[in-house]
């Protein structure tokens, strides 16, 4: 037998037994937090990795002798970190895109947050009038609100805008015509096109006009018995410009009427404040489709409103009425985790002249650059010191989006941090340490370098817990050399 593969099997032997180990004293405190099941897998799982690199004969890697039980001991608790940690960890969205759907979108406020831990922690009144004691409807919880801030005569609620706009179609459009134009055939992201959830919908689809021009004609002219409702979808994502044209809302709703069929805005995003006094661009607001005719307006709870994931339908009190009987209103209602905090976000823009001072997206959004310029010339020279040798830090103009459909063409001012790597190869392994965080950090890589773009950066205290994690960055950085 050569030497190498004798040496190595003595190590293996060597190696110290699962009870041994689990009687650590570092160990001790997983044990009385989690009892012994899952210190015993780390256990195993770590001298299950050491063995096999013996045999591998990567006993150079370990060192020429037997595993130090210390080092042991680290690597169990490493994975045991790694075992109990959330797959649902805060990251730091450093991307540019404020709204950013893979992220999570918006961050609620304080209030909606207490909600919802007020409605995970006891039982609420959820379909239940306190009033009469007897069953109620969810959405009583949020309608009075929507109508309040919306202008229109009712409101309902489920899981997220797709599905507000499939349960709108399917109860007023399912077996008859969805007539749209043909510059509003919008994919959102994945599965969401206008024409395959129409389908879904069960609704047939006329399109009218060209990509870059409707006209009212091209309405009036496609209406007929079988027209179930007209349809009009923001362009969230994307904007026609230069040689175009489309009918105005108020048109669209007359058309509609004078055929007796409904009409519906799909406004994506929906704003319900005046997003000029955050010195931002004007973003459609459900009260302005309201009052230009709509008969239902479906918008996002957790875009530019800045709640929590929901799909809001505002219109006529009869078609509302209608949605609400409908069997899949019952599939894609939502929870109560999600009626609190929405009730609390829409409580903070009817109560506050101010929402965006405790709504997180507004207050991103309305960052100024020059409090963000501020923040990167501060954080620059810890993020040097926590980088040097590994990559050079320099403070950049940017522009940051919003993101998940909201404004397209529109970008802020803002401030990165810029780190250039000597290489490409280093650059992605910078990406995966920043990745690799307690708290995850994630960029954007542009023009060969990781952009920071500080604006979701919001508030001393998301600063400090940025600062602070800073200098297990170099650790991490070696352990993946
Ligand atoms: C975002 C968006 C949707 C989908 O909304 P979700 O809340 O992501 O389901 C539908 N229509 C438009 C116009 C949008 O912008």
């Amino acid at each position: 037998m050569p030497d190498t593969i004798a040496s190595s099997m003595d190590l293996r032997r060597q190696l110290p037994g699962v009870t041994t180990l689990l009687d650590h004293p570092e160990l001790q405190p997983w044990r009385q937090r989690h009892g012994d099941r899952l210190p015993i897998r780390a256990i195993r799982e770590t001298l299950a990795h050491y063995r096999q690199r013996l045999s591998e004969g990567a006993a150079d890697d370990i060192g020429d002798n037997r595993p130090e039980e210390i080092d042991l001991i680290a690597a169990i608790r490493v994975r045991l970190e790694l075992l109990t940690r959330a797959n649902t960890r805060p990251v730091f969205n450093l991307t540019g895109t404020v709204i950013h759907t893979n992220l999570g979108r918006s961050p609620l406020s304080e209030a909606a947050i207490e909600a919802v831990v007020q409605a995970a922690r006891h039982p609420v009144a959820l379909e239940y009038d306190l009033e009469r004691g007897r069953r109620g409807d969810r959405d009583r919880l949020v309608e009075d609100l929507l109508i309040e801030l919306t202008g229109a005569e009712a409101a309902t609620v489920v899981n997220n805008n797709a599905a507000a706009v499939l349960l709108s179609l399917t109860a007023l459009g399912a077996g008859r015509e969805a007539v749209i134009s043909r510059g509003e055939m919008i994919e959102i992201g994945g599965a969401f096109r206008m024409p395959d959830v129409m389908s879904a919908a069960g609704c047939r689809l006329v399109e009218v006009g060209a990509t870059n021009r409707t006209h009212a004609r091209d309405f009036s002219q496609a209406l007929g018995d079988d027209s179930g409702l007209i349809v009009k979808a923001h362009t969230s994502n994307y904007a026609i410009t230069g040689f175009t044209s489309s009918v105005p809302e108020r048109e669209l709703a007359r058309i509609a009427h004078e055929h007796g069929i409904p009409f519906m805005i799909d406004l994506g995003s929906g704003a319900l404040t005046d997003f000029r006094a955050l010195g931002l661009p004007h973003e459609a607001q459900p009260s302005e489709a309201i009052a230009a005719g709509a008969d239902l307006v479906t918008f996002s709870g957790d875009k530019l409103l800045g709640g929590p994931q929901a799909g809001i339908v505002v219109g006529k009190r009869e078609l509302i009425a209608r949605l609400k009987q409908h069997p899949l209103k019952r599939a894609l209602r939502c929870d109560k985790l999600t009626l609190a905090a929405l009730e609390a976000t829409l409580r903070c823009y009817r109560d506050s002249d101010r929402p965006s001072r405790s709504l997180p997206t507004l207050s991103m959004l309305a960052r100024d650059v020059a409090t963000i310029g501020d923040q990167a010339s501060r954080l620059k020279p810890s993020m040097q010191a926590a980088l040097e040798g590994i990559a050079e830090v320099s403070c950049r103009d940017c522009r940051s989006q919003l993101g998940s459909g909201s404004l397209p063409v529109d970008r802020l001012d803002s401030r990165a941090l810029v780190l250039h790597c000597p290489g490409s190869r280093d650059l992605s392994r910078l990406e995966c340490v920043l990745r690799g965080l307690p708290r995850p950090v994630i960029g954007r890589v542009h023009e060969g370098a990781l952009w920071l773009d500080l604006r979701c950066l919001d508030g001393d205290e998301e600063e400090r817990r940025f600062v602070e994690q800073l200098d297990t960055l170099r650790p991490l950085w070696d352990r993946t050399a």
